[in-house]
């Protein structure tokens, strides 16, 4: 079965369940996983800070021991050759070439200075480019004092060894047979130190820098740039370590720095790609929650449209009847039910024949049916007769129309169904009431005749009789001609005839019937009437002209009603003349097809229409006639409506046709439609 427009649930009534509660859950309970991510991660973080620190200073602690050891390490090898220049004379040479040897193997050490009691430079591997330098040094100066005074090693304050590097002394004393004969200082290369005795790995992960007590860095450590490639990050001056380098001292410090590490970079990535899905998670919830709201609101709008159509539906006195293409009914309302008596469950679904057809009518019905379905439902609406369940029979005027859905489609049909039965009851009475009307007055004209009538039945009846007289005494003489005796005969069947058709005529006219609308001669009604009242018009001087074409065609109607309407008109066209000079009292009645329809015209010479008198002519019981009941015109207008023509009055030109004024009463017919089409 196509989708059909089923009946809507109804809607449902009392409060609606709180939606706040269940609405903000989600809401709460994903704010609260981003709470609970935010810590995790934050715990996480400051772990990873703490355990980053603890390596820092480990780290830091380890690579500050390296270095002492390594300065241990050459202050040895300084110690021992400061005991060897102690012991015996050395000479230039000879110190020359240990140094050389010192210098080279040991690349912490920058320069190695052999100083006499006074402290001038004696030798120095490698030579000096000048030879007061040593002397001058502050710092120098400073050490050896202190050496010789302790008789101890002595470290120097740190100074600029060269453009590029800071450095600092160690002042070994060289005795003599406990003799001060001069000192043995070597120079010591920050830079060199770092290079030499920091491992690889300690520079990948920290800045490694030495700095005085004022802050100024006197050597350093740090990732080297790949040649062509970008430099790594900076070092976090926020995670550094301080240890204070002693010896050498003066306030000189290491300073170690980490650099961010690289799982920090892929961490953020994580932590941003995961606050991103929660933005995206709640932007979603959000939307989801305005699109719920929006849901509901058209909900809301649906429910009252409902409420309205519903409404609206159950006071239409309207019945509605919707069928599937197959005929099946899919929805009925409250009025259809009422008006068959059963219910929407009994009819839905129901097919041909319905429960609510005739059994006499089942051919007819099912013939609409099969119309319906075709598509070829009358447009101004069937007449059916359909009986309600307690056996009522109703009469219903249905309209029936295609049943379209949203996309255009037709799903069916739709019927509105009303019940006729009460206007069809009155419109019976008033046609019932108009007949008899009609008969009363065909009646009343015939009575107004009756005297005129009889006159004109008297001549052939007196006709009859003389004939007969003179045919009887022919006979009795027994000298009597047959032909002669026959000719009389004829002449009295021709009398017999014509008093017949008189009777005929009127018997026609007056006889109760039921109206009926068929083929018919107008020339032939128009003949009647003539025939009619010739006695009438002949007793007052009215000579009556009709001017109708042979070729004339059929109309459609009544002839009987299409007589009385003539006969009227033509009655009172007569009498309208009373007054006219007898010499023109004429009554002309013309017939012609004009725009597709019969135009019959009925003119007389008589007093005319006033103006007051026009507007109510058509009225009924308006007479200007002592014994005038005021009902013709209004017949004539219902008999010429009934045959879907138009009655209408000119006044008559004056002199158009060389004589006096007078009326002219006009109507037109439709021409019978086979007629029509010949002629076409
Ligand atoms: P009735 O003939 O009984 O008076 P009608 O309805 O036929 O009733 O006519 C109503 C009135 O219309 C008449 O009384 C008359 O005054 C006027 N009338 C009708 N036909 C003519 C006519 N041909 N010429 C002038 N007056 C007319």
């Amino acid at each position: 079965m196509p989708d059909q427009p089923s009946p809507t649930p109804q809607p449902t009534a009392g409060p609606r369940p709180a939606r706040t509660v269940p609405h903000a859950m989600p809401i709460v309970a994903m704010v609260l996983v981003v709470v609970l991510l935010g810590a995790f991660l934050w715990l996480l973080q400051r772990n990873e800070r703490d355990e980053e620190a603890l390596a820092l200073i480990k780290d830091a602690l380890w690579v500050e021991q390296n270095l002492h050891f390594q300065l241990a390490s050459d202050e040895d090898k300084l110690e021992r050759l400061a005991e060897a220049l102690g012991r015996s004379e050395v000479d230039m040479r000879q110190f020359a070439t240990m140094a050389r040897l010192v210098v080279n193997t040991n690349p912490a050490i920058e320069r190695l200075l052999w100083l006499d009691a006074q402290g001038h430079a004696t030798l120095a591997e490698p030579p000096l480019s000048d030879g007061g330098e040593a002397a001058e040094n502050p710092t120098r100066t400073d050490a050896f004092r202190i050496a010789r005074s302790s008789g101890l090693r002595a470290y120097g304050a740190p100074y600029r060894i060269d453009a590029t590097d800071h450095g600092f002394d160690v002042a070994f004393p060289l005795h003599r047979d406990g003799v001060f004969v001069g000192m043995l200082v070597g120079v010591f290369s920050f830079e060199q130190m770092l290079t030499h005795h920091v491992p690889w790995w300690f520079a990948q992960r920290y800045q490694l820098e030495v700095v005085d007590a004022a802050g100024t860095v006197l050597g350093a450590k740090s990732r080297m740039a790949v040649p062509g490639s970008m430099a790594g990050p900076a070092p976090d001056p926020a995670r550094s370590h301080v240890i204070p380098f002693d010896p050498p001292g003066h306030g000189v410090t290491l300073v170690a720095t980490a650099y961010p590490s690289d799982s920090n970079l892929v961490r953020t990535i994580l932590v941003a790609a995961i606050f991103a899905l929660t933005g995206s998670a709640l932007w979603s919830l959000w939307s989801l929650r305005r699109h719920i709201a929006g849901r509901l609101r058209a909900e809301e709008a649906l429910r009252t449209e409902h409420a309205f159509r519903k409404a609206m539906e159950d006071s239409l006195t309207v019945g509605m009847r919707a069928r599937d293409l197959e005929g099946r009914i899919t929805y009925v309302n409250p009025a259809f039910c009422r008006m068959v008596g059963l219910s929407a469950a009994e009819l839905v679904g129901c097919g041909p024949p319905m429960p609510y057809w005739l059994p006499d009518e089942l051919e007819r019905a099912e013939a609409a049916f099969a119309d319906v379905l075709a598509g070829r439902a009358p447009e101004i609406g069937l007449e059916m007769r359909f009986r309600r369940a307690n056996g009522e029979r109703f009469d219903a005027l249905i309209y029936e129309a295609p049943l379209i859905d949203a996309n255009g489609r037709q799903t069916g049909w739709m019927g509105s169904v009303l019940d006729i039965t009460e206007r069809k009851r009155s419109e019976d009475l008033a046609r019932q009431q108009q007949e008899r009307l009609q008969q009363t007055s065909r009646l009343i004209t015939m009575g107004e005749m009756a005297s005129t009538l009889a006159h004109e039945l008297n001549q052939p009846l007196s006709a009859i009789a003389s004939y007969c007289t003179g045919s009887l005494n022919r006979l009795r003489s027994g000298r009597f001609d047959t032909d002669e005796v026959a000719a009389a005969l004829e002449k009295l069947a021709a009398q017999a005839k014509r008093a017949g058709l008189v009777v005929r005529r009127i018997h026609d006219f007056v006889r109760k019937r039921e109206p009926n609308i068929a083929p018919c001669s107008l020339a032939q009604v128009l003949e009647d009437c003539v025939g009619l009242t010739g006695a009438d018009a002949a007793r007052l001087g009215v000579r009556v002209e009709l001017d109708a074409p042979a070729d004339l065609p059929a109309v459609t109607g009544d002839r009987i009603l299409l007589q009385q309407l003539v006969l009227n008109l033509m009655r009172n066209g007569i009498e309208a003349m009373a007054r006219t000079p007898r010499a023109d009292r004429r009554l002309t009645v013309t017939v012609r097809v004009e725009d597709g329809v019969m135009l019959t015209a009925i003119r007389d010479r008589g007093c005319g229409v006033t103006p007051d008198v026009a507007d109510r002519l058509f009225s009924p019981f308006f007479t200007t006639k002592r014994e005038g009941m005021g009902m013709g015109l209004n017949i004539c207008r219902s008999i010429v409506e009934h045959h879907h023509g138009r009655l209408w009055f000119e006044p008559a030109v004056v002199g158009a046709d060389g004589a006096a004024g007078g009326s002219r009463f006009l109507f037109t017919l439709p021409i019978h439609a086979h007629a029509a089409e010949a002629a076409e």
